[in-house]
């Protein structure tokens, strides 16, 4: 019987979400006993435009040609996965949305000529129909593990938008915030991680994006009582996920209440 196929793309992206992937040691091992992997570039296997049951894409939109290659990828897979920040809101190259990116390319390069890039990073989902966003920056493996696990026994994979608020409490982390003042993100970031910056002690920055029904408001609220400045705070929402709207809404509702 023929093996379910998967192929992992790579977009505009650090690689980082792929290294996670790769990462997985014995487990991946395991895992190409289930399925054949057709395409992953990082790996060694090269076919880019074969058809498969599962593409899983990597980095943002950021290029002219980018578009083109995106619609055959989903031509050609039955299941579409987009992992990591870069992909699921445009990640930290998205913050040229708020600036003149020709500016930006004549600071950086020395010939600017050559740099073929649109004015927006934006997500894939943007462009084409996604079947499973995994969010985080990077993803971790059991995220990833847990989906292609759950397809291959025919059931939709879950998706996390729990707070990591939750994560502390279900595997009692003690709160950073409300024992070392840390301007922890956890209220308003979505789980995946494991809470895994509380777990050693540091506050969450917000890697895994947004949560579902975040106050933002009281999370801007809280960290004023910290004592951050509103640029400060604006600075935490738009650090990974500047691309998602409720992150966005908040950094300009702090800027029109300055
Ligand atoms: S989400 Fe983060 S780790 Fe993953 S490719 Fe983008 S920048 Fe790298
Ligand atoms: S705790 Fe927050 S910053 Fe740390 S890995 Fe999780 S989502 Fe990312």
């Amino acid at each position: 019987m023929n093996k379910p196929t998967i192929a992992v793309h790579k977009f505009s992206s650090c690689d980082g979400c792929q290294l996670a992937l790769l990462n997985l040691g014995e487990p991946l091992l395991a895992l190409t006993e289930l399925v054949d992997i057709i395409h992953f570039a990082e790996a060694g296997p090269v076919d880019e435009d074969a058809k498969v049951d599962i593409a899983i894409i990597e980095g943002s939109i950021s290029t002219t040609d980018d578009n083109e290659r995106l619609k055959k990828i989903r031509d050609n897979s039955s299941f579409l996965i987009t992992i990591g920040a870069c992909a699921t809101s445009g990640g930290l190259q998205a913050l040229r949305n708020m600036a003149n990116t020709n500016e930006w390319i004549a600071d950086i390069y020395a010939n600017p000529s050559v740099i073929n890039s649109l004015d927006e990073s934006t997500p894939i989902k943007d462009h084409v129909k996604v079947d499973l966003e995994l969010w985080g920056c990077p993803i971790n493996q059991r995220q990833i593990l847990m989906a292609i696990r759950s397809l291959l026994s025919g059931v939709s994979p879950l998706e996390e938008q729990d707070k990591v608020c939750m994560e502390c409490k279900r595997r009692q982390t003690v709160c950073v915030m409300v024992t070392k003042n840390e301007p922890c993100m956890g209220p308003v970031t979505r789980t995946g991680c494991g809470a895994l910056c509380p777990s050693v002690g540091r506050d969450c920055y917000g890697c895994y994006g947004p949560a579902e029904n975040v106050n933002t408001q009281g999370m801007t609220n809280r960290l004023q009582g910290l004592g951050l400045l509103d640029e400060e705070i604006a600075k935490r929402f738009l650090f990974f996920h500047s691309g998602t709207d409720v992150f966005q809404q908040q950094r300009l509702r702090i800027k029109e209440t300055k």
